[in-house]
């Protein structure tokens, strides 16, 4: 069935009703808890593809570490780095230090109070800007994410793919602009959102105790399961990688054990912190560099191999572990051999203390790698 939400625009009791609902069980976060613009926005960044029960100590932990814009534009990248990491998805945090640059060079530190002045800060798309524009500005614009999609489909009874097209989210944009309460649109947002979230979900969908079951045409129609249609599946492109762990013990950098982590230049997880990594042309090229080494004191391939997904790209990741000798100058030569050999790879570099490796990587794939090392 098409999307026809002509009962939800006719009769908007579903509203109020919707509304009472969330004042009742919105869950506890720390961003609701204490309102403020600049926390609203961090926190939505954080949450688009992680989970809350990630977020939530992330978002603590950076509030804390950076508690106004100006902090968050002044901050080195490293900090940028570690806070971010277990977040995955590095490049949100550049494009929010982007924002946050515009709205300090460009706004004096004041942030935009309308939906439309937020789309031109860099990095907010119209999601991020109606949720900060109802949320913390009271403006009237509905938010669409995958929830309310999921939610809009099963109100409507819509069973076709229609809903997931630009035709189909544009309907349901101007069906959620059409009926959010002016009085509270920030609370509708989040109540639409926290329904799909907590009890219209995907798989088990908790119609007995939803708040909307009287207004929804899927449960009226025993048509559920069938609502939404699974969203198209996009087409995955495999890639081999190889990924390089160095590890020295006692070098003039750190004392102790120490592994070598770069800035990538360029490729996959470009601008991030983590391991060196080769594309399948490269390989080769890496293996007979290391064999030719004087300093290198082991290097073997681990039997198993590292798995991750990064949008359209099922990574499959080989991982080259090499231990170095213990000699004097041996890391700096390393490094500087390394950037000659591979300059197009490298944008930095630096040792850091095997213990503190996990949480200095950005990178969800790098968490994934460094998991596989230490368990070899
Ligand atoms: Fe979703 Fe069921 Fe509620 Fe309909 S009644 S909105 S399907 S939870």
């Amino acid at each position: 069935m098409l999307l026809d939400d002509s009962h939800l625009r006719d009769d908007r009791n579903w509203v109020g009703v919707l509304l009472n609902w969330y004042d009742l069980n919105k869950r506890d976060f720390p961003w609701r808890r204490e309102k403020t613009t600049y926390g609203t926005w961090i926190c939505e960044v954080m949450s688009q593809q992680t989970t809350m029960a990630v977020v939530v100590p992330r978002y603590v932990e950076f509030l804390k570490a950076l508690p106004s814009v100006s902090d968050l534009v002044s901050c080195s990248d490293e900090t940028l780095r570690e806070l971010w990491s277990g977040l995955g998805y590095y490049a949100r945090a550049r494009n929010l230090r982007k924002g946050a640059e515009y709205i300090v060079q460009n706004r004096a530190g004041v942030f935009p109070d309308s939906y439309e002045d937020w789309l031109h800060v860099p990095g907010v798309g119209p999601y991020t800007a109606s949720v900060i524009s109802s949320i913390c500005f009271s403006r009237a614009k509905g938010c669409v994410d995958g929830n309310v999609i999921r939610v809009v489909a099963r109100m409507t009874g819509c069973s076709s793919p229609e809903i997931w097209s630009e035709t189909g989210k544009g309907k349901i944009q101007d069906l959620v602009d059409e009926c959010i309460s002016t009085e509270r649109p920030g609370d509708f947002n989040q109540a639409m959102m926290e329904l799909g979230a907590t009890v219209c979900q995907k798989l088990s969908p908790a119609c007995g105790s939803c708040p909307v079951k009287d207004f929804c045409r899927a449960f009226r129609n025993d048509s559920v399961r069938a609502c939404p249609v699974p969203k198209p599946r996009k087409s995955f492109e495999s890639v081999e990688l190889d990924a390089l762990s160095v590890q020295i013990l006692n070098c003039e950098q750190v004392p102790g054990e120490a592994v070598l982590l770069v800035g990538r230049a360029s490729g996959f997880l470009s601008q991030t912190m983590g391991f060196p990594l080769f594309g399948q042309g490269e390989r080769d090229a890496l293996m007979h560099w290391l064999g030719e080494k004087s300093f290198v004191k082991s290097s073997r391939v681990l039997e198993k191999s590292v798995s991750h997904t990064i949008t359209n790209h099922q990574i499959q990741v080989r991982v080259v572990d090499v231990t170095l000798k213990q000699q004097s100058g041996v890391a700096d030569d390393f490094i500087a051999q390394f950037k000659d050999q591979f300059p197009h790879l490298i944008a930095s570099s630096r040792w850091v203390s095997k213990s503190i490796t996990g949480r200095t990587v950005a990178s969800s794939l790098d968490r994934k790698i460094w998991e596989n090392i230490s368990r070899f």
